[in-house]
């Protein structure tokens, strides 16, 4: 049997979005509507009623992880999605260029994007993993550089711990914090706030006399004269999907952090070519590489972030498009190659992003789920009011599990 999960981020809407209606109730969608015709679907609060999602939390949830239980911070995703090796001790940050300058009372934050720095990134990157920690002994750090401003960073060495905040303002004009233990009696938190702070003074010294931002100077431009960290996480303690139900699967995804995310439960990753994680992603190519791996592999997470991107930017036509070509390129091509006989397939969001508010909220998310043991609940279409009135009702997270257990893959609990 295989299986595939697919994620829409920020699926859901507010009647508020389009005149009335959700983005997804406004968007031509025939496949999915006719998918939904022939399965059966709900409501999923993605992680419980009333919580917030963040988009990390949400889908450790929906994967069968209760977040409160296994959420160590985003920064260890985002380093593992970005294909650095993060080991069981090792400190993971989540890393911007900034530009600030000097002041008596500290460093004073001016662009928290350094000018959304478009080039010479891996330059500047090079000279900080030159960087020697002496403060505290044994301390090695390494820094990997993403698009523009972002990158990850990853402290490593014995007794360090992620129970320490962060070096970002995150306003301009204000000074840069030291990062502090969170309790000031934990020695680990004490050791790894030092090597940070020590950081942050070197890093300064480093990109000041710098090449790239001489000549980012001379053009008027910010310079990117210190590297910000924040969301300090560790590796989580979990099982991967294949100890929990002894199955083989992948994640095909052009953010870091969903990536980040299946490689912690144990997925293996496959890229799409074209796939961007926005908006202009190629779909078709997303869904073929789904298709290929789901081959060789029992089950693939394929994750698109082009309707959250459009509803974070309130832009309701956008995310009404985004979730038509969905349908038309990512559907349309994975309906030509699914063997309905051998495969069951779930849709849903990670959370709500109503397009008319710009951000995650609480509302639970419409799923459907699809495949020759799912009994029909003859819904009509597939959308937040359909889902509503669907067969599986409401429930909290936990969607690979219920996708699995049509493929009796499931564990028992209890004998
Ligand atoms: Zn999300």
């Amino acid at each position: 049997m295989k299986a595939i999960l697919i994620v829409a981020d920020g699926l859901g809407g507010r009647p508020t979005d389009v005149g009335g209606k959700t983005c997804l109730e406004a968007a031509r969608k025939p496949n999915l509507d006719e998918l939904a015709r022939g399965g059966a679907s709900g409501l999923v609060d993605p992680i419980g009623p009333g919580i917030r999602p963040g988009s990390d939390t949400a889908h450790l949830s929906l994967l069968g992880y209760d977040p409160h239980e296994f959420y160590t911070g985003r920064g260890v995703f985002e380093c593992l999605g970005m294909g650095m090796a993060v080991g069981p001790g090792d400190v993971c940050f989540r890393a911007n260029f900034a530009t600030v300058e000097r002041t008596p009372g500290g460093l004073r934050l001016l662009d928290r994007r350094a000018g959304r720095i478009a080039s010479g990134q891996a330059d500047l990157a090079r000279a900080l993993n030159g960087i020697r920690l002496v403060e505290e002994p044994g301390i090695t750090l390494e820094f990997l550089p993403s698009t523009q401003h972002r990158g990850a960073f990853i402290l490593r060495g014995e007794g360090l711990s992620w129970r320490v905040g962060e070096t970002d303002p995150h306003e301009v004009g204000a000074l840069v914090p030291d990062a502090h233990p969170l309790q000031w009696d934990d020695a680990a938190a004490r050791r790894t706030a030092t090597a940070a702070n020590e950081f942050t003074r070197k890093c300064v010294e480093v990109l000041e006399a710098h090449a790239v931002n001489r000549s980012r100077a001379k053009d008027g431009k910010p310079v990117a004269n210190v590297l910000l960290l924040r969301g300090a996480s560790r590796l989580p303690h979990l099982q991967s999907i294949q100890a929990l139900y002894g199955v083989r699967g992948a994640v095909v995804a052009g953010g870091a952090l969903y990536r980040g995310v299946a490689l912690a439960c144990g997925m293996e990753r496959v890229d799409a070519p074209g796939a961007t994680g926005g908006v202009d992603t190629d779909l078709r190519s997303k869904a073929e590489t789904a298709l290929s791996a789901l081959e060789r592999l029992d089950y693939v997470f394929l994750h698109v972030k082009g309707t959250d991107n459009a509803a974070h930017d309130k832009d309701a036509r956008a995310k009404t498009a985004f979730i038509e070509r969905i349908d038309a390129e990512l559907f349309g091509r994975l309906l030509e190659g699914i063997d309905w006989d051998t495969t069951h397939l779930a849709f849903t969001g990670d959370h709500t992003t109503p397009a008319d508010y710009g951000d995650h909220t609480a509302e639970p998310v419409p799923v459907l789920f699809v495949g020759r043991s799912v009994l029909p609940d003859g819904s009509a279409g597939f959308s937040e009011r359909t889902a509503a009135l669907g067969g599986l009702g409401r429930f909290s997270g936990r969607v690979l599990p219920m996708l699995f257990n049509y493929n009796n893959w499931s564990p028992k609990f209890g004998s």
